[in-house]
């Protein structure tokens, strides 16, 4: 299938964290059309760490700083970078097709760089109501909820944009952050504390959505006690800690706990299609390791692209 009018890239990579922002930077110095498609930098584990010590060469340096610095050196040599959020991939097209909230990205390789902030257990309620007020994209669904009232569960700067979003059309967003600070910009989080719809809840966790046919409301514990919010639409971005992988929808095999096995190439078993940091299994968690794998992947996809038979070191095309 083909999309008319939408730019096909030699390379697409699903993250923009160490791992898909370095494999960026090394696809565009080879000469590869390169796009990351990145949902939020505090989304991400290198989002979250707050000082990082032992960066190669750099360093004490924040995990934003670090990822922004790898991106600004990636967009230099022509990566492009874009803020959304993927939902589904067809992995079995050439271009292969990623779905995300503002529209399809076709690439003829893929590397995946989700990372391992994912979720392993669904809120009591949140499963059943799955596409009866409860979405996970405010992009896709905001406007089901015009002049209604909606929660938006999370702390990250994801979390804060489709608040935003949301606030566009919804009568009242209620932020309710299980953290007692939030985890986004300085200018996000302001953005959202001054936007006139928002009431913003702090240390406040959802204990279930109710509802029988549709999302009537969710039942809140905070410090000021237990409520029940009557709201239409429930908004999750609440994070865990295990591979996110759930766009894939199976395509591709997974590791105990949701991870993905690749090659010594970091290819996948699906030719084309690669993966790197976080979100591998036998990973160390750590950025410098995420940056090199996505080198290498990028390499290796550089390779898939041009039939090569082997890695061609960076050096080399200088
Ligand atoms: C608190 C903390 C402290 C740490 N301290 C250190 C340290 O001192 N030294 C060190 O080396 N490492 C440290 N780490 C580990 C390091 O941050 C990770 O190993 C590294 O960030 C992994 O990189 P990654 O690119 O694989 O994943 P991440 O950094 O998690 O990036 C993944 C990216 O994918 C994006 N994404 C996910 N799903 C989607 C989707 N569906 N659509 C679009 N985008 C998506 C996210 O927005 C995110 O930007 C720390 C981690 C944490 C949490």
């Amino acid at each position: 299938m083909s999309f008319l009018g939408t730019p096909v890239y030699d390379l697409l990579i699903i993250g923009g964290g160490p791992a898909g922002a370095t494999a960026a930077l090394y696809g565009a110095r080879a000469g590869l059309k390169t796009l990351v498609i990145d949902k939020g930098l505090t989304a991400g584990a290198a989002g979250k760490a707050g000082q990082i010590v032992n960066f190669p060469g750099l360093g004490p340096i924040s995990g934003p700083d670090l990822v922004r610095r790898i991106r600004k050196q990636a967009a230099s040599f022509g990566a492009e970078f874009v803020t959304d959020k993927v939902l589904r991939v067809d992995l079995s097209t050439d271009p292969r097709q990623v779905w995300a909230g503002q529209g399809v990205y076709q690439g003829r390789a893929l590397i995946i760089a989700t990372g391992s902030m994912g979720r392993s257990r669904y809120l009591p309620g949140e499963e059943r109501l799955v596409g009866r007020g409860v979405s996970y994209c405010a992009t896709c669904d905001a406007a089901f909820f015009r002049d209604r009232e909606v929660a938006v569960l999370g702390n990250n700067d994801e979390a804060v944009e489709e608040a935003l979003t949301l606030a566009r059309f919804a009568a009242r967003v209620h932020f309710l952050s299980p953290t007692a600070e939030l985890h986004a910009s300085p200018e996000l989080a302001q953005g959202l504390s001054d936007h006139p719809k928002v009431a913003i809840r702090l240390s406040t966790q959802v204990e279930e959505i109710l509802g029988n046919e549709r999302v009537e409301g969710v039942r809140i514990v905070s410090p000021e006690g237990k409520e029940v919010l009557p709201v239409a639409g429930v908004f999750v971005y609440l994070q865990g800690n295990v591979p996110v992988t759930d766009f894939l929808e199976g395509q591709l095999p997974l590791g105990e706990g949701g991870c993905l096995r690749v090659d010594e190439h970091f290819q996948t078993a699906v030719p084309g299609v690669f993966a790197v940091g976080d979100v591998l299994c036998r990973h160390l968690k750590q950025a410098v390791v995420a940056a090199a794998e996505g080198a290498v992947a990028a390499m290796a996809a550089d390779r898939y692209l041009h039939g090569r038979a082997q890695l061609r070191p960076d050096w080399s095309r200088s």
